[in-house]
């Protein structure tokens, strides 16, 4: 399965990442390398709290893991 992902920006200008219409924020980092953050953990920006565990898990900006297992329809349109 093919997925986008496309970097976006919060009305309260946070970075977000938009992937197949679920925005997701960085949630945690790991992996320091040289002071740098390798890899990225994004959980769903719109219900995390409402118990979704969609996650996106990215190194160097590549996708290494991904769960899209939303508990919800896609809500990108509707927060534009
Ligand atoms: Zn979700």
């Amino acid at each position: 399965m093919f997925f986008l992902v496309q970097y976006i920006t919060s009305k309260r200008g946070k970075l977000l990442i938009l992937c197949n219409g679920y925005t997701y924020f960085e949630y945690q980092s790991q992996s320091k390398h040289s002071g740098k953050i390798l890899k990225k953990r994004w959980i769903c920006s719109t219900h995390y709290p409402k118990g979704c565990r969609a996650t996106i898990v990215m190194f160097e900006d590549e996708i290494v893991s991904i769960n899209d297992n939303h508990t919800h329809s896609p809500l990108y349109n509707s927060i534009l």
